[in-house]
């Protein structure tokens, strides 16, 4: 999909307001053999913004010939003929992000329901490349790494993305592999975690973690001590200062607690304490 951020002045929110559909379908062996396209006449705003413009070469005038979101998404749900083995597929979960966005917003719909099984395409591709750390590719440089020529494709069109994500999948697939990476729609914590933003925790009482997790060892005695560090609004963190009980020795700790959707992830710094010069 190719979306253009407006606002939805009802609500007073922004929305990523989908303005392509383009799609196409593999059999079984992989092989293409059918294919969608589609620009959505916007509901919230008449003008697209420039970088849309410029990044899709999709103009206002192509949109006023086009269709609504609601008679879109029906012709591209009949064109699917998804079944429940049936497996969509895009380039990272922004697009399924995206889509539900509109789903709730346009037609008031919680759920993409005619999605039962997708998969993270972005996700399967990077299992094979190793980039520094683990940073997101674009659908470009992953062709480019699988030797796949984009040249006769227009990139950050719908369709011919979908086309170039196509090939990418026949040229890695390994099928044990891949399946792991199908998730099922059906379950109803998908959509929660779909949509679960992390956040840093600034409440130290009331973070879902272990007692034995406020722990760290002194770095010159091996002492165990038990945090106690308060919130840090610069750091994003909690810090204390303290001296060791054991050696005497000040130390600094540092805890960033990161709440994930079912875990809580705790990095710790614990170094010598050292005194800052004064300015
Ligand atoms: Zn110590």
């Amino acid at each position: 999909m190719e979306f253009n951020s407006t606002k939805n002045k009802e609500l007073g929110i922004y929305i990523n307001e989908i303005i392509e559909i383009g799609a196409v379908k593999l059999n079984e062996y992989l092989e293409e053999i059918g294919e969608f396209s589609a620009t959505v006449k916007p509901h919230f705003t008449k003008k697209l913004n420039p970088y849309f413009k410029k990044l899709t070469k999709i103009s206002d005038k192509d949109l006023k010939i086009s269709e609504n979101f609601s008679t879109v998404i029906e012709n591209f749900i009949t064109w699917c003929e998804a079944d429940k083995s049936t497996v969509f597929l895009s380039w990272s979960d922004t697009d399924l992000h995206v889509l539900v966005e509109n789903y709730n917003q346009l037609l008031k719909r919680e759920n993409v329901d005619f999605i039962k099984r997708y998969a993270d395409l972005q996700k399967y591709i990077m299992s094979f490349l190793k980039t520094e750390n683990n940073n997101q590719i674009s659908l470009t440089a992953a062709a480019e790494q699988f030797s796949l020529s984009t040249k006769k494709f227009e990139m950050h069109r719908a369709t011919d993305d979908s086309k170039v994500c196509g090939q990418l999948l026949k040229k890695t697939f390994e099928n044990e592999k891949f399946s792991k990476y199908i998730r099922n729609t059906e379950n109803p914590l998908f959509y929660r975690k779909l949509v679960f933003k992390p956040y840093i925790i600034t409440d130290l009482k009331k973070a879902k973690i272990e007692q034995e997790q406020l722990f760290y060892t002194c770095p010159f005695c091996k002492n165990k001590i038990k945090f106690d560090g308060k919130f840090n609004r610069k750091f994003k963190a909690f810090c204390e200062i303290r001296q060791c009980k054991n050696c005497k020795n000040k130390i600094a700790a540092t805890f960033r607690l990161k709440q994930n959707f079912d875990s809580v992830q705790i990095s710790k710094r614990i170094k010598k304490y050292v005194k800052q010069k004064e300015r």
